[in-house]
């Protein structure tokens, strides 16, 4: 039962275990930390080793389930060869990294756009090469790849994101269709702006180019999302828990935003 009284909707996933990449702070840690709440066990990775233990540790704590941690860098092959011997046969996998640099479509060489797609779409192709195939043998598996809104209204000074996610989002639109009649579903979930570090550091980025103070310029941003805020990493990783549910096995391929309708199209 919830606080209101009402049944809380199980979602079907206790005892399963998930790879939640980039999951020490941010939207990654939402989820990991929804996927927690209904009983799932983790193993979760980050770079920096502490705030991944301190969270691995809280986790653990709250919700009482196993979590396991590697510090690596996901977004090199040793990084995820690295995860991939701790996370052994997962049900769930939910790719995520950091997002790429903003800049001005005229200054990005061939090396910042190599850097984008390794780690914002080879990456995640990568980890569904590896953990797909063991998820159809066993019958069952959901895979969560964490992109952007970017990729259904452009960022302009994200044009690297732009453009890696859109490659991510082809792969995952022709993949998903060959494996769901195996149990595996595949989706992108899209974060509008949400308050973790990433908004942070794009805030005071913006203010500083436009001249302005941090305040304001979220602000600004903000009078352009009709709820009026940023997501929080545990709406975000609630949208995520249900995509990965027994009661969501037949939405398959989809690009689903949490962005509190700031993207403005009818569909
Ligand atoms: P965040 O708050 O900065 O958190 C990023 C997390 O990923 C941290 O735990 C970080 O830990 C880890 N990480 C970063 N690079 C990694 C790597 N190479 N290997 C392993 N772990 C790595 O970012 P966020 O806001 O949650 O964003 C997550 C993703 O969503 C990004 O790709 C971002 O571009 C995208 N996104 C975010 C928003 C938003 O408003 N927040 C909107 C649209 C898209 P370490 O630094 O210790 O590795």
């Amino acid at each position: 039962m919830n606080n209101a009284g009402e049944m809380a909707m199980d979602f079907g996933l206790r005892g399963k275990r998930a790879l939640v990449c980039a999951s020490s702070k941010g939207l990654g840690r939402g989820c990991a930390e929804a996927l927690a709440g209904e009983g799932v066990s983790l193993v979760l990775n980050a770079r920096g080793a502490e705030a991944l233990e301190a969270t691995a540790a809280e986790i653990r704590d709250r919700f009482g389930v196993p979590v396991e941690t590697v510090a690596a860098d996901i977004t090199t092959e040793a990084g995820r060869a690295e995860v991939l011997a701790v996370a052994g046969e997962v049900d769930i996998l939910v790719t995520n990294a950091g997002g790429p640099p903003p800049g001005t479509w005229t200054d990005w060489d061939r090396d910042d756009f190599i850097a984008a797609l390794d780690a914002n779409m080879l990456t995640p192709v990568a980890l569904i090469q590896a953990l797909v195939p063991g998820m159809m043998a066993r019958g069952w598996g959901r895979v969560i790849n964490i992109t952007s809104r970017a990729v259904k209204a452009p960022l302009a000074a994200l044009g690297l994101s732009n453009s890696a996610r859109a490659g991510l989002t082809g792969f995952v639109a022709g993949t998903a269709r060959q494996v769901a009649h195996s149990g595996v579903t595949i989706n992108n979930l899209l974060p509008g702006s949400h308050d973790t570090d990433r908004i942070r550091t794009m805030d005071a980025r913006n203010a500083e180019l436009k001249g302005i103070s941090i305040d304001t310029q979220k602000a600004q941003r903000l009078a352009t999302n009709p709820v009026g805020r940023d997501g929080t990493p545990e709406e975000f990783g609630a949208a995520c828990a249900f995509l990965c549910s027994q009661q969501a096995a037949f939405i398959v391929g989809q690009n689903i935003l949490a962005d509190g309708g700031e993207v403005n199209a009818t569909i």
